[in-house]
């Protein structure tokens, strides 16, 4: 995890466990950080918070550390995506979290094992500590970003919109104090000459009006750059007007898919190159007033079939010249989205090990309409179109600050290493009978390609990872509900 994108919830509990009077030591992982020897001295209580795709360093951590004697928590996505196998390696397993639910976890601190407690509040906290509070702890990592420092900032959480694979579409919207809002961008400006603010809503400006006359009270046209992630739907010429004025720089906004999902790109019932045509003009027009626009998709979904949806989308890479596409294939997180619940139903969750479900590296739902093989040449050939060498130029050549359209030729770099790791899957899919059964669900033997990218990414933590910590059930979240009816 680069420092800039550290997130905001681990620096709350940090901030929290303060007020409660404990001695706190925070450390952001980035890769780079020996675990092993960041945690020498004895802990009484360790909180983590992880992403599914480090969900096995994760457990290897619980291991090691409480066989220093420390209690441990898990919180973050993967915590509420698959809360029953994560409480067999952690003594607290935290749901949504508040300042309560952490207080509560600090007076008991006990042992719970073989296993865990789940913890649950009842919805989002209310309140979250600010920038000045969180201070000592954003400063750290600010230390360890590159030239570019970003401040993670939350106004809202939650989100009107109801995508069924997203796990805020259950989550109520929820407005966070504009006048908190106000509070930490002047407190900023008084240690920036020019900061940078990464807002962490997951969908920004849904009060528009609101959000935007508090920044421009706090601060002055330009004086913040901000990068944001927003709905098409939200973004209409007289906010983009707004926007730029306040000085947006980068705005993530989901298409997802050129059939579905009108409502948030504001197409309605628009779909296939109707769709496309509408949303490139839309994006381009964005980036009349934004310079860098990152477009994120979703491969895999059901309503996709045939080579259709990536041609469409190599399309859209040539009128949408300056957009960085971002590709996802689809992934059901456990019980983090109530899709998952029918996937499960059709028995059409692969179980993965958590470490490659990140979107990218492996697609844990079999798809509808497509073989393997098909799903992943087709997948390959839209990215290989996308990082030619004529679309990289043209990204390159569509976005003024050299800084960001340097960004997007690093990023390139990224996706010609996804068309090597893509291309082997591909092939071991054609060619090695046992890797080919684990994706047809006639083994749950998981494939030595993957147990040795597991091996090699946790380095000298793979020792300290739990028997069987592998394996998951890919139909718990199913098993939970049927059980608790
Ligand atoms: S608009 Fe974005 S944040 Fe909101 S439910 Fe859809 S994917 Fe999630």
């Amino acid at each position: 995890m680069y420092a800039n994108f550290a997130n905001i919830m681990p620096q709350a509990i940090a901030v929290w466990c303060e007020e409660e009077g404990h001695d706190v030591k925070y450390l952001c992982y980035r890769g780079f950080e020996n675990l092993a020897d960041e945690f020498q001295d004895h802990y009484d209580i360790v909180f983590i918070g992880a992403y599914t795709q480090c969900a096995q360093l994760a457990y290897a951590l619980s291991n090691l550390l409480r066989s220093k004697g420390a209690v441990t928590a898990l919180g973050g996505p993967h915590a509420r995506s698959y809360p029953q196998d994560a409480l067999r390696y952690f003594d607290y397993v935290f749901g949504l979290t508040d300042r309560d639910a952490i207080r509560d976890v600090l007076q008991d601190s006990s042992q719970h094992r073989p296993i865990g407690v789940h913890i649950k509040a009842k919805q989002q906290p209310s309140t979250l500590p600010g920038v000045r509070e969180r201070w000592k702890f954003i400063e750290q990592n600010l230390h360890n970003a590159p030239v570019v420092k970003i401040v993670p900032m939350i106004g809202s959480l939650g989100c009107p919109y109801t995508c069924s694979f997203c796990i805020d579409s259950v989550v109520p919207y929820q407005q966070l104090s504009l006048e908190m809002m106000k509070e930490d961008l002047r407190f900023l400006l008084q240690k920036f000459k020019k900061p940078h603010v990464g807002w962490f809503d997951p969908n920004f400006g849904v009060r528009f009006d609101e959000c935007i006359g508090a920044i421009e009270e706090a601060a002055p046209f330009g004086s913040i750059d901000f990068y944001a992630e927003s709905s098409l739907s939200l973004l209409s010429e007289p906010h983009l007007k707004r926007l730029k004025r306040n000085g947006f720089k980068v705005i993530m906004p989901g298409i997802e898919s050129w059939y579905e999902m009108g409502n948030k790109s504001k197409t309605g019932k628009k779909g296939g190159m109707d769709k496309v045509l509408q949303v490139s003009e839309h994006i381009n027009m964005i980036m009349s007033y934004i310079p860098y626009l990152q477009a994120n998709f979703v491969f895999g979904l059901d309503v996709d079939e045939g080579p259709e949806p990536f041609e469409l989308t190599k399309r859209f890479v040539d009128i949408a010249q300056g957009a960085f596409p971002a590709y996802s294939m689809l992934s059901a997180f456990g019980e983090s989205a109530p899709l998952n619940l029918e996937y499960q139903q059709a028995n059409r969750v692969l179980p993965f090990p958590f470490h490659f479900l990140n979107t990218q590296q492996a697609m844990n739902v079999k798809p509808s309409n497509y073989s393997w093989p098909e799903f992943y040449k087709h997948l390959i050939g839209v990215i290989e179109y996308t990082y030619s060498r004529r679309a990289i130029i043209n990204r390159f050549r569509a976005i003024k600050p050299i800084l960001l359209s340097c960004m997007n030729v690093l990023r390139a770099l990224h996706g010609i290493g996804r068309i090597k790791y893509q291309s082997r899957v591909l092939h071991l899919l054609n060619n090695d009978r046992r890797f080919r059964a684990f994706f047809e669900q006639e083994t749950t033997e998981i494939p030595q390609f993957y147990v040795d990218r597991v091996r090699n990414d946790l380095g000298p933590l793979w020792e300290w990872l739990p028997e069987g910590a592998l394996y998951h059930h890919p139909n718990a979240y199913l098993i939970s509900q049927k059980e608790s009816s």
